[in-house]
């Protein structure tokens, strides 16, 4: 889909897809900042992906492929396997109600993001569109070098994925906050106890900063699109890639585009 140094334009238009499971995402928000950082790019708000995209005819056979991404084995990156009829039917369910929560499934990201690129109409398929899915499935990639699958929020692809329970899965909490929890593990304390301790140290489910916090995941979206290179060193720096929920409130809450990121985009703005 990429020539490998991005494709040095931005954009005609930016698809914003809505993951309806969470009340807290704002997509107009997203789009005003968008408009502000890129000039008069086109945005466009469409509803839960899979619903705008998909032929109900087609339904059954979609909810296979996806069931087939779904990681069974943590430690191991598995290609090919059936999946259960069971598993099929709990994803046609959950892509029929988009917004049903959705926790417990780890899905292979990349698999993923080329099940979602199968929807996407011939000709809204081309560097003049950029498409960000927002979804509420917890998606993982394999690494190597520890042999074994890590949660992430972003997919960075065509199209690319945002997993609003990523947000809160796969960066770490505080280190606090684990020392605690395995301390009374044996006391059977609800997890909610812990998190209240942490209060806003963290980004939660339904958390009223979530589209805050998005909006620098989308922005390392359009830096993906434009150099392939979706990150920054910088730690305040909505780039940055951040690895502990600590480091996102410090670049996504207290930070902005640093300045070298600004003059990149000062290039390409319309
Ligand atoms: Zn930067």
């Amino acid at each position: 889909m990429k020539c490998s140094k991005g494709n040095n334009n931005l954009p005609n238009t930016i698809f914003l897809y809505d993951d309806p499971s969470s009340k807290n995402l704002i997509l107009d928000e997203i789009k005003k900042y968008l408009i502000t950082q890129l000039g008069q790019v086109n945005v466009k708000i469409r509803k839960e992906f899979i619903t705008f995209h998909i032929d109900p005819k087609e339904l059954e056979e979609f909810a296979e492929k996806i069931a087939q991404c779904k990681i069974r084995n943590f430690n191991k990156s598995e290609d090919d396997f059936k999946p259960l009829f069971g598993e099929i039917r709990f994803e046609k369910q959950l892509i029929e109600n988009p917004e049903r929560k959705l926790t417990g499934i780890l899905y292979e990201g990349i698999k993923l993001d080329q099940v979602f690129l199968g929807l996407i109409p011939e000709e809204e398929l081309d560097f003049n569109n950029l498409h960000i899915v927002f979804t509420n499935r917890l998606f993982g990639t394999f690494e190597e070098n520890d042999g074994r699958y890590h949660a992430r929020v972003i997919i960075c692809g065509y199209p690319s994925l945002i997993s609003t329970s990523g947000i809160v899965e796969a960066p770490a909490k505080p280190k606090e906050y684990y020392y605690l929890k395995q301390k009374y593990s044996t006391l059977e304390i609800p997890p909610e106890v812990f998190k209240e301790e942490f209060y806003g140290r963290f980004i939660d489910y339904d958390d009223p900063r979530l589209t805050e916090v998005m909006k620098g995941y989308v922005m390392q979206s359009v830096f993906y699109h434009l150099s392939n290179d979706p990150f920054c060193e910088e730690k305040n720096c909505r780039l940055y890639n951040s690895h502990w929920q600590e480091e996102v409130l410090c670049a996504q809450i207290d930070g902005e585009l640093c300045k070298k990121h600004n003059q990149i985009l000062t290039k390409f703005k319309k």
